[in-house]
Parts: structure tokens; sequence; C-alpha cells
């Protein structure tokens, strides 16, 4: 299988602080890889890290991000930016911040289409009606001339998601796509954004705090805990029989993804502050299978299995879900 985005032992960091520590995964071409994790794992600054779009004092320190098969670390900006522009396309948690409130959609999509095809005004136009009609906006003729405040939340995703599809991108970023919308059309956006990757064989890194987003709409799971991926593999078997103990728990705390019990558990105890990490293995402080040697020795991210990478010392005995 194709790559098209390869991270390895990637290391971000803000003076003192290691945000991201060692952070690797694949995007296969075609494919929807999700990052989940709680809050404050390192999820979005991965992504950031990815786009070259760091917040002031943050950089990567080592590491590699290869996109393509060109290496995106140590690119000049001028680069950097052209890669952003032609092969990348971002889909965030607000549609509102990503268009323009005085521009009308169809005008914002079709824009993106002409920058990309140097199409003529009419015909990128009538290339942003077909674009929001096939992401499902209704009568998109007239859709068009609406402003970004006359749709509801989710037809403003779908505009998002034409105007990602209109610079026919190789990747989509979608950083917590649904988290704003209503719960009725999560699903919906999830569907037409796994429908997007399957016709035009874009790939896709998805990241959400949500396990039941990943159930939906990635092939392949990373997880992250504390600026760290402490597993990886195919969704379905991940969720079935989790390797690491940190995704048991994510796993039971989700009803939709909790397979074997009708009991639902929150995970006890909070994630780490990057400035005072614990020891050893940084769930240890939250794991119920946690051993000494977990207090004071890292474990590596290694194959456990078939398709299957964990950072745990006692991978082999974690239960399930
Ligand atoms: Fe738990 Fe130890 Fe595995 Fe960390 S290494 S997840 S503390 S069993």
């Amino acid at each position: 299988m194709d790559t098209l985005l390869r991270v390895r032992d990637l290391v971000v960091e803000a003076g003192p602080l290691r945000i991201l520590d060692g952070v690797g995964f694949d995007v296969p071409a075609g494919q929807t890889l999700g990052v989940v994790g709680e809050s404050g794992s390192g999820k979005t600054m991965t992504a950031n890290a990815v786009l070259g779009l760091l917040p002031a004092g943050v950089s990567v320190t080592s590491g590699s991000i290869a996109f393509g098969g060109t290496e995106l670390v140590g690119l000049p900006e001028s680069r950097r930016r052209a890669v952003r522009g032609s092969d990348v396309a971002m889909v965030f948690q607000d549609p509102l911040a990503a268009l323009n409130p005085v521009q009308p959609v169809g005008r914002q999509v079709s824009e993106v289409a002409r920058r990309r095809e140097g199409l003529s005004r009419g015909a990128a136009g009538r290339l942003a009606v077909e674009l929001l009609d096939r992401v499902g906006v209704p009568d998109p003729a007239q859709r068009a001339r609406a402003y970004p405040h006359q749709l509801s939340g989710g037809l403003r995703q779908r505009a998002v998601i034409a105007m990602a599809l209109a610079g026919r991108p190789r990747l989509i970023l979608a950083d917590e796509p649904t988290t704003a919308l209503d719960v009725s059309v999560q699903g919906r956006i999830l569907g037409l954004l796994a429908k997007v990757q399957a016709e035009d064989g874009v790939s896709v890194l998805l990241i959400s705090h949500d396990l039941r987003v990943m159930a939906h709409a990635a092939q392949r799971v990373a997880v992250m805990y504390a600026g760290r991926v402490v597993e990886q593999g195919a969704t379905r078997e991940l969720l079935r029989a989790p390797r690491h103990p940190y995704t048991a728990a994510l796993v039971r705390s989700v009803p939709a993804v909790h397979t074997r019990s009708a009991l639902v558990a929150p995970i006890p105890g909070n994630p780490p502050s990057l400035a005072a990490l614990p020891s050893g293995c940084r769930f240890h402080p939250r794991c119920p299978l946690a051993a000494p040697r977990c207090r004071v020795e890292q474990p590596a991210l290694r194959e456990v299995g078939p398709d299957r990478l964990s950072a745990c010392h006692r991978a082999e005995e974690v239960n399930g879900a």
C-alpha cells in the first residue's frame, strides 16, 4: 500500500516543554487515518506540524514529515506554502471561521477552483454549483448565492468540504470536523467525508477526541496520549481488541463502540501536564495494569500482532474492551 504522508520520530518543543515526543504514523494513499486522544494529547499539534502552522515559539526540533516523498521538515516556507496550497485542504471544527462572511459561498468555492484550474469565472461558478450539489447542499444553484450566516452549521461544513474538493487536494486534514455540529448531522458529515475519500481517492488525516468518529470514518487509527502515539492499527480490530490499556479505557468510556458490556466507564484521573510528566510510562498513574517496571521504563512502540503497534510493557495482557 502506497503511503502519502509518513511521519517519523517527530519531536515538537516549546522552550523546555516537549509537546510531541517521537510521534510516528503513516497515512496510506486513498485512505483515512484517524488520530484520537483526549484534549492535550498532542493530536492538533501533530496536525499543525504537518501543515507547518505551529504557533510562535513552538517548533519541530527533530524527526521527519514526508509528503508524497518530499521531506517537509526544513523546507523553506515558500515551498511549504505551495504544498499546503495545492495538495492539502483543511476542514476545521468551526466552518464559519473557514468561510469569508461577506462573500457568497458559491463564490468562495469557485475562487478555489479558479486558482487551481485556471477556469473562467463562468466555468468556475458552474463547477461550484456542481460541487455543492455533490456534497449534498440542497438547491445548490440558489444556495451558492447565500452568505455563510444564512446557512445551517451542517450546510456550512458541506460548503467547506466543497471548497476543499475544488482545490483537488491529495490530502484532506480534518480537525474535529463534526464537534461543533448538532448530533443529528454529525454522522452525515462523516459519511460525506468517507464518500469523497472513496470517490476521489483522496487521503484524509482525521483528528478527533471521539472514538465513535473513528469507528464511523477511519480505516486506521493512531491513539495518542501525552504527546506520544501509544497504539496504532486497523480501526475495527483495534476497537474490538485493544492492545493498550489507554485504548481499552477509551473504548470502555464510549457507549457506541463498547462491544462486550452494557457498562460505560469513564477513564479515571486526568491526562498529565506536559510540565510534570510521570516517569516511565506516562499512563501509569491511571493504568489498572501498572507494574513497578512501568514507573521507571518508558515503553517503546512495538509490534504486538499483525498490523498492530502498542507502547505498553504488558500489551499481551490487555483484556480488550
Ligand atoms: Fe499500563 Fe504499564 Fe502498559 Fe503503561 S506500560 S500502559 S503503565 S501496563
